[in-house]
């Protein structure tokens, strides 16, 4: 076999979610920003399930489950589109004669998979991951034999033999050291600068076909480059970056040009759906940096998440929100001054595996109150009730309180520390408009100040909080700086101290949009220089 081929720092891995591979049409955007790249060095391909198709894929396995024969047609419709989609991108009749067979009989597998379950009538995890399988091997098998027709070679990477997992179905955790060991053997026997890898799927020791969890296909592209010490990350979906709250909530809502790993996972965990937030560590641990771009607007800056970015205008990086969420209140005079309640309470929530998405204790000790998905209220009324009986009995407690149709909102900024206030601005901000706070969780790094209201309510609070932290209209004022010697120096060095007071005291938002001497132009994108590093930035600029 080959040795190895190139060095993997040099490479970049790419992910294309599901609408950007959803038809041949948008493939051939893929496949233009990836020639792209491969002209700067080797990369590591991940994509989706053509848009839509997981979803298809489960509907299928349960209506096959619960006896309903319509599976068969929502399979056919599935077959038809990959076989338009290989038409398309396929377009001479050698190059389809070799793919349009081979997709055939992956759908003559999965139907044979269908039958399975609808004859058992049963559909478990394993199987799911299985059918859900489907979705990405047919995706990138697609897009490695569209490259090869446009005389790109690509090396299909079975990202079943590369990501190692343990066998909890559905949401599996990944074994980070024969992951590297695996990515490493297909490295040193793999020669082709590009590599194309179905997101979203893994193995378990015993060979068993796992996923990542839904919307995991960021976290297969983040495996592989940590795994690689890859260069960077791009992550390309169908928005042109982390907004500042979600678009389809919030009509304003602007890219973030840069951001923080931590504030990046923050605002993942709590709703950004644009990133899947298992994402971000791996890249992180590594400091590999990553971007967010748009496959639809390949020219927009996107986002950069980095170590530590230029501190954010209004303090505040972004908002987001979790919905389908219950309060479970554990009360009663029992509590008080006894040790050891919340920890009973966490370990009986952990034993029946339901994740706990938000703690507040009052002071008093006389209650604690966890948020959990509503979906796992009735398992964590057995499993707490059970826990507890013996005070419940003696009624020295309540029996566990569950209160649902709420939802979370969070303001998440790693500067809001620094700033005094701006729980109380937010806290006006709903008390204005009529928005009940059931609780509130502000974490120890301050990273992160969270509200739990009523799911109704969300569209709202979420439009008048960005009102209030984004959309402050300050007096903008752009200076360009001409020749920074000591006179321009000192005044570069002032605005940078001054900023942050002018625009929070004076409402204006003063931008150094230029900076040029005799040799350098260092020019800044929307967001004005980061005026602490100017001089290293001016020295390295064209
Ligand atoms: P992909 O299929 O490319 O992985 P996703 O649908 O998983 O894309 O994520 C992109 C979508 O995330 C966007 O279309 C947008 O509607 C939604 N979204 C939610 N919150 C945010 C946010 N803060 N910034 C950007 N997009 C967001
Ligand atoms: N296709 C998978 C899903 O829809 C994974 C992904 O798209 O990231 O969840
Ligand atoms: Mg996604």
């Amino acid at each position: 076999m080959a040795g190895r081929a190139f060095d993997t720092s040099s490479m970049q891995v790419l992910k294309f979610g599901g609408t950007s591979v959803a038809s041949a049409e948008n493939i051939g955007k893929v496949i233009a920003i990836v020639t792209r790249a491969l002209a700067q060095g080797p990369v590591g391909l991940v994509v989706s399930a053509l848009g839509g198709t997981t979803d298809a894929l489960i509907g299928a396995g349960r209506a096959a489950a619960a006896g309903d024969e319509s599976f068969r047609q929502a399979l056919r419709q599935l077959e038809g589109r990959h076989l338009t989609a290989a038409e398309a991108l396929l377009p001479t009749p050698a190059a389809q004669a070799e793919i349009q067979p081979w997709l055939t009989a992956q759908f003559a597998e999965l139907a044979g998979l269908a039958d399975g379950i609808f004859a058992l009538g049963e559909l478990s995890p394993r199987t799911l991951d299985r059918l859900m399988s489907y979705g990405e091997l047919l995706s990138s098998r697609l897009v490695v034999a569209a490259f090869e027709a446009r005389g790109i070679g690509a090396a299909w990477a079975d990202s079943r033999q590369l990501i190692r997992t343990n066998s909890r179905f559905g949401m599996a955790q990944v074994d980070e050291a024969t992951t590297g060991q695996q990515v490493t053997y297909f490295q040193k026997n793999t020669t082709e600068k590009l590599w194309v890898a179905p997101g979203f799927i893994a193995a378990d020791a015993e060979g068993h076909t796992t996923t990542l969890g839904r919307g995991g296909s960021d976290y297969t592209a983040a495996i592989l480059a940590a795994s690689l010490g890859a260069e960077k990350l791009e992550i390309w979906t169908d928005v042109s970056g982390m907004l500042t709250a979600d678009p389809r909530l919030v009509r304003s809502a602007r890219p973030i040009a840069r951001i923080s790993y931590e504030e990046a996972m923050e605002l993942s965990h709590f709703g950004a759906k644009v990133l899947y937030a298992p994402t971000v560590q791996p890249v992180r641990q590594r400091g590999i940096p990553m971007w967010i771009k748009n496959t639809f607007a390949p020219e927009d800056y996107g986002t950069l998440v980095e170590v530590s970015p230029p501190p954010s205008p209004g303090v505040v990086r972004g908002l987001s929100s979790i919905g389908h969420l219950a309060l479970l209140n554990l009360e009663g005079s029992g509590m008080v001054g006894v040790p050891g309640f919340a920890a009973r309470l966490f370990a009986a929530l952990a034993r029946a595996r339901l994740n706990v998405v938000l703690i507040t204790q009052s002071s008093s000790e006389h209650s604690i109150c966890v948020g959990v998905n509503e979906a796992d209220v009735p398992a964590a009324q057995g499993v707490v009730n059970e826990e507890f009986s013996a005070e419940i009995g003696a009624g020295r407690l309540e029996p566990l309180r569950p209160e649902t149709g709420l939802a979370i909102v969070a303001l998440v900024g790693d500067n809001m520390r620094n700033h005094p206030g701006i729980s109380g601005r937010l806290f006006s901000v709903l008390g204005h408009n009529g928005v009940n706070i059931r609780a509130i969780a502000q974490g120890a790094s301050e990273r992160n100040i969270s509200t739990v209201i009523r799911a109704d309510d969300v569209r709202k609070a979420i439009n008048v909080l960005h009102e209030e932290f984004f959309e402050a209209t300050y007096k903008q004022v752009n200076l360009s700086i001409l020749g920074p010697g000591n006179v321009g120096g000192k005044l570069l060095g002032q605005v940078g101290q001054q900023q942050t007071y002018l625009r929070d005291k004076l409402g204006l938002d003063l931008r150094v949009m230029a900076i040029a001497n005799s040799r350098h132009c260092l020019v800044s994108d929307e967001s004005g220089l980061d005026l602490r590093t100017w001089p290293e930035d001016l020295d390295a600029a064209p």
